[in-house]
């Protein structure tokens, strides 16, 4: 299936859906303390997004029960909020969709929570934890910066697994970014390793929701007894960022960009 290339209103209603996403995330980010339950996070973001005239992308997707997934220490993602109380020590990746004016965006950030909240998980004193952070934010940048006009696909790909193999971290290989914007998922299957293919062709007008999944420790993954949450085989902690991201006059351009994270701009200021 070819992608499908969004003109420069498509992208500025993605880049307000965006928006919105990157707002929700800051919210749950402040409830995000010890004693939390994930359904109280996901009753939150049920809750900004119906009073931003918006819908939650993923509730319904395929059955998917949630507005939010909450994927917690060796769960990767998919993770299904309900009763279960979260930590102080405890690994939070939070992804969530969001549907504005029939334009969807797709954002994931990992959390560590700290006693009194949320601590920067880069700034972890567990080293690991740092690393597996660090290692996957940096590769989501890697490939937001290979998106180049002109470009295959298999640059980005190969620019996300070499920021992962030089943190050394394990690789989920059987998930994968996506084309998004018209609908949550599109064509191309963005692989975070090297797939061999060279890919199709980035042009202006490509929106991608690049999504890095990376362990501390073994590759391997299992599907739980829900079968939606994807966990680590070794039980090792797993992180995953995430940004829609679209390409336009040879720049790429974070539409899920919180306004105050290093960005190159973001597309309603600078994008004309
Ligand atoms: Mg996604």
């Amino acid at each position: 299936m070819p992608m499908r290339l969004k003109s420069f209103d498509d992208i500025a209603g993605i880049w307000r859906s965006g928006q919105l996403a990157s707002r929700l995330h800051e919210e749950l980010k402040q409830l995000l303390q010890p004693g939390v339950t994930t359904l109280e996070l996901d009753k939150l973001a049920r809750e900004f997004i119906s009073k931003n005239q918006a819908t939650p992308a993923f509730l319904g997707y395929r059955g998917f029960p949630a507005a939010l997934c909450v994927s917690i220490n060796d769960e990767i993602v998919h993770g299904i909020p309900g009763p279960r109380v979260i930590e102080a020590g405890d690994l939070v990746s939070i992804d969530l969709g969001v549907v504005l004016d029939g334009y969807v965006s797709d954002t994931a950030y990992t959390w560590l929570v700290g006693v009194d909240g949320v601590i920067d998980p880069e700034q972890a004193e567990q080293h690991d934890l740092a690393r597996l952070c660090q290692g996957t934010n940096n590769s989501l940048q890697a490939g937001i910066e290979a998106m180049r006009a002109g470009a295959r696909l298999r640059k980005v790909s190969l620019a996300i697994q070499d920021v992962l193999l030089r943190h050394k971290l394990g690789i989920v290989r059987e998930l994968t970014g996506h084309g998004v914007g018209f609908a949550l998922h599109e064509a191309p299957t963005i692989y975070n390793y090297d797939a061999g293919a060279r890919g199709p062709l980035l042009e202006n007008g490509a929106v991608l929701a690049i999504e890095p999944m990376a362990t501390t420790g073994s590759d391997n993954i299992l599907l739980a007894a829900d079968q939606w949450t994807y966990k680590t085989a070794d039980g090792s902690p797993a992180a995953h960022f995430e940004h829609t991201v679209a390409l336009w006059d040879d720049q790429a351009f974070i539409l899920t960009a919180h306004h105050d994270e290093a960005a190159r701009g973001t597309f309603g200021r600078n994008g004309q």
